[in-house]
């Protein structure tokens, strides 16, 4: 019961009602479940390209050939991708960061996937970075870092229309908000003298 508890969602009535149907069940269905749980966490990896958790090597964003090859969006966690999925307006490609700038935490670039995504934006005939990071101080910061980096590769870069949540509270923004935002993006202006 208390295992149930520590779920995600799971409060106590829940864990109590999983617990009664464990009870019911044989011990047979109680190590399938537990044999599942286990090569579902050791089943998991990161996508070798964008970052996200997937199943195989390559996820199944970046291997879908119907999606938008061309247009990367950038996050700072695999929550934002699900959350900006769930919208349906987006069609493209993503890259998982990993977090944000933080020399307070002691975040800095070299600890995040900003390697590769340089390395993706040169290697794929990239057209346009959306940045659909969470405008705090880290979350601009790390903005204003990866366009200084990607302003080489005279590529479109834009950010997502501002008013809504992002990083971690990107996931709690409704959809419609979300997939307007996604949809109204806006180029991301290096300000004079940077
Ligand atoms: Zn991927």
């Amino acid at each position: 019961m208390l295992a149930f508890n520590t779920l995600p969602g799971i409060g106590k009535k829940s864990a109590l009602r999983m617990a009664l149907h464990l009870m019911k069940k044989d011990a047979d269905y109680a190590r399938r479940l537990a044999t599942s749980i286990i090569n579902a966490k050791e089943g998991i990896h990161t996508c070798q390209l964008c970052y996200n958790y997937s199943d195989d090597s390559i996820c199944a964003i970046c291997s879908d050939e119907k999606r938008d090859q061309q247009t990367i969006c950038v996050v700072e966690g695999t929550r934002d991708i699900m959350a900006i999925e769930e919208t349906s307006q987006y069609k493209g490609m993503y890259h998982v960061l990993g977090g944000v700038i933080s020399p307070i935490d002691g975040v800095g670039p070299n600890h995040l996937h900003i390697e590769p995504l340089l390395a993706r934006v040169k290697n794929q005939k990239t057209q346009e970075i959306i940045l659909a990071i969470n405008p705090t101080i880290e979350g601009e910061t790390t903005i204003y870092y990866l366009t200084k980096q990607l302003h080489v590769f005279n590529i479109r870069i834009s950010v997502i229309a501002r008013g809504v949540s992002f990083g971690s509270e990107l996931e709690y923004a409704d959809e419609m908000t979300l997939g307007r935002s996604i949809l109204a993006r806006t180029p991301y202006q290096l300000k004079p003298g940077n």
